[in-house]
């Protein structure tokens, strides 16, 4: 056997493509191997549209970046047909080592995935020296692909969170599939709110699945997200994740805090103690600023108790204790609250879970927890990170469903 054929069984090349040049450019750094493919002479070519076995037209030479030789850079450059079918004109073949339009082989973009699955996409750019943005479209490419394979015909349980690609912009809401233990991302789409609700119900019908088999929706208590679940989503019973009571009134506790602060002294260390559970891993100096907190007399205090508090609701055992613990908290928080202005934003956090009381304690009936949506936040951070450098709503969402969703295990079988 020699060098040349030794380089086509590695290529996996079949007739009528056969090696017939190779050399290594010494002058590119790093070096570049490149292999010379050609066709027979007076080969036939499947028409790229019938598959019927036409002439040549006309040839074009094409370049594909492939995997690395050894240490060194490798192309294929073959001269590619167009073929002449009698019913379908002129067109460009398809090659069987690339996809059409790809500057690459398949074996490297599969490479690029397997890399884009453990490390962020701008790393990987610079192990495989190629730019980012070209990986992104490999990625993009290949996640629709898996995309349009989802079969969501079993779904009967969701959960729903939007988050934002960067600090406040570019707002991307995530759907899960409560049943779903890993990987549990089924669609993510731009935006926040009623629109986004009504694309997903497209997408579960377009993906074998039916409105009216979802029995349950997991979500925060935003309005828009409520009203449109109620008319896509008529069967299905809303759960408010607990997640989110925590998280408006930590907000609401933030809001006063940073009002108070700029009026009178606080605490040392009081920012980062405050959004933490009192009986979390807490600094000593966190823990000094909180028992500072708790002999003062500010509204801050007032704020931060009634938020500690909604973690005894949250240990109640059954669905009546439950009730009568948010009862209990409510007219609590009340007399708390008085009339002080300060505190208009835990007032209105309050009103919002009064609101929407029923939903909140349909979480001790329902089979799931909110465990799940807790960890969404983390998978939003990740893949916040994956997509450092060239990170939009797009290239989040890549992100999101390359590390969460069933396209992964998708990916492999394409
Ligand atoms: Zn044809």
């Amino acid at each position: 056997m020699d060098g040349n054929q030794v380089l086509m069984l590695g290529l996996a090349i079949e007739a009528p493509w056969k090696l017939v040049n190779q050399h290594l450019e010494l002058s590119s750094s790093p070096n570049e191997l490149v292999l010379e493919i050609e066709a027979e002479r007076g080969s036939l070519y499947p028409c790229p549209t019938c598959s019927k076995a036409c002439p040549a037209h006309d040839f074009k030479t094409l370049t594909w970046r492939h995997l690395n030789f050894f240490q060194h850079h490798c192309y294929i450059k073959a001269n590619v047909p167009r073929t002449r079918c009698a019913e379908h004109g002129v067109k460009r073949v398809n090659v069987p080592w690339a996809r059409e339009g790809s500057k690459f082989t398949l074996l490297f973009e599969q490479s690029v995935l397997v890399l884009a699955r453990e490390m962020p996409v701008k790393a990987c750019a610079e192990y495989v020296g190629i730019r980012d943005k070209r990986i992104w479209r490999i990625i993009k490419h290949y996640v629709s692909k898996a995309l349009a394979l989802m079969d969501l015909s079993a779904l009967k349980a969701i959960g729903l969170d939007e988050t934002a690609a960067k600090r406040g912009h570019n707002y991307v809401t995530v759907f899960i599939d409560m049943d779903r233990k890993d990987k549990p991302v089924v669609f993510a789409t731009p935006g926040k709110g009623k629109e986004t609700v009504k694309q997903f119900k497209s997408f579960l019908t377009e993906h074998q699945g039916q409105a009216d088999n979802v029995l349950e929706v997991v979500c925060d208590m935003s309005p828009a997200f409520l009203s449109a679940i109620e008319e896509e989503f008529p069967n299905a019973n809303v759960t408010v994740d607990w997640f989110h009571v925590v998280q408006l009134f930590t907000k609401a506790l933030d809001e006063v805090r940073k009002v108070e602060r700029k009026l009178q002294p606080h605490p040392k260390s009081l920012r980062w103690a405050v959004l933490k559970n009192a009986d979390g891993s807490l600094t000593d100096k966190q823990k000094e600023a909180l028992a500072e907190l708790e002999n003062s007399d500010l509204n801050t205090a007032i704020a931060w108790r009634i938020k500690e508090q909604l973690r005894w609701i949250r240990k109640a055992e059954t669905a009546h204790a439950a009730r009568w613990r948010l009862t209990y908290f409510i007219n609590f928080a009340k007399t708390q609250l008085g009339d002080i202005e300060m505190l208009e934003p835990v007032r209105k956090a309050l009103a919002t879970v009064e609101k929407h009381a029923d939903r909140i304690l349909q979480r001790w009936s329902s089979t799931y927890t909110n465990a799940r949506m807790e960890g969404l936040n983390s998978l939003f951070q990740a893949a916040r990170a994956r997509a450092r450098g060239y990170r939009n709503t797009g290239t989040f969402m890549t992100m999101i469903f390359m590390i969460a969703s069933p396209v992964s295990d998708l990916l492999k079988s394409i």
